[in-house]
């Protein structure tokens, strides 16, 4: 008998068999918003919003109060949205990464609400 061979499939995303549903954006304070946000060469982010260090890496401009300029601090919501940075684009929420920085940030507090914004 003749064997097929079966491309193996890799998965976009290493972490996406390990997503927590339960985490919502909407009862967190955007904390993932804290992180240091590296600008890629196709990135179109304004330029008031851009903070560019000696070595010239480009990075999302933080506020005094640690968090990224383009954060909407009433609603934590993201104000260039459409136009965010490309690693915005692919933290994904309820990730590894995300809870981690949730647990950082709230503790043994960790919200469940949802938040009416
Ligand atoms: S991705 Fe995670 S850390 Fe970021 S706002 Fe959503 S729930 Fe919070
Ligand atoms: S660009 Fe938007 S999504 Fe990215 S860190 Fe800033 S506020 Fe958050």
């Amino acid at each position: 008998m003749k064997s097929i061979r079966v491309p193996r499939v890799e998965s976009a995303d290493p972490y996406a068999e390990d997503i927590d549903p339960s985490v919502q954006c909407s009862s967190c304070e955007a904390v993932c918003c804290r992180l240091t946000v590296v600008l890629m060469p196709e990135d179109r982010v304004p330029a008031w919003l851009i903070a560019r260090d000696e070595r010239g890496m480009e990075t999302m401009a933080k506020g005094e109060d640690g968090w990224c300029a383009a954060l909407d601090r009433n609603t934590f919501r993201c104000t260039i949205y459409d136009e965010r940075p490309s690693i915005c684009r692919k933290y994904a929420m309820g990730s590894p990464s995300c809870r981690d920085e949730r647990k950082k940030w709230f503790g043994a507090a960790i919200p469940t609400p949802v938040r009416v914004l």
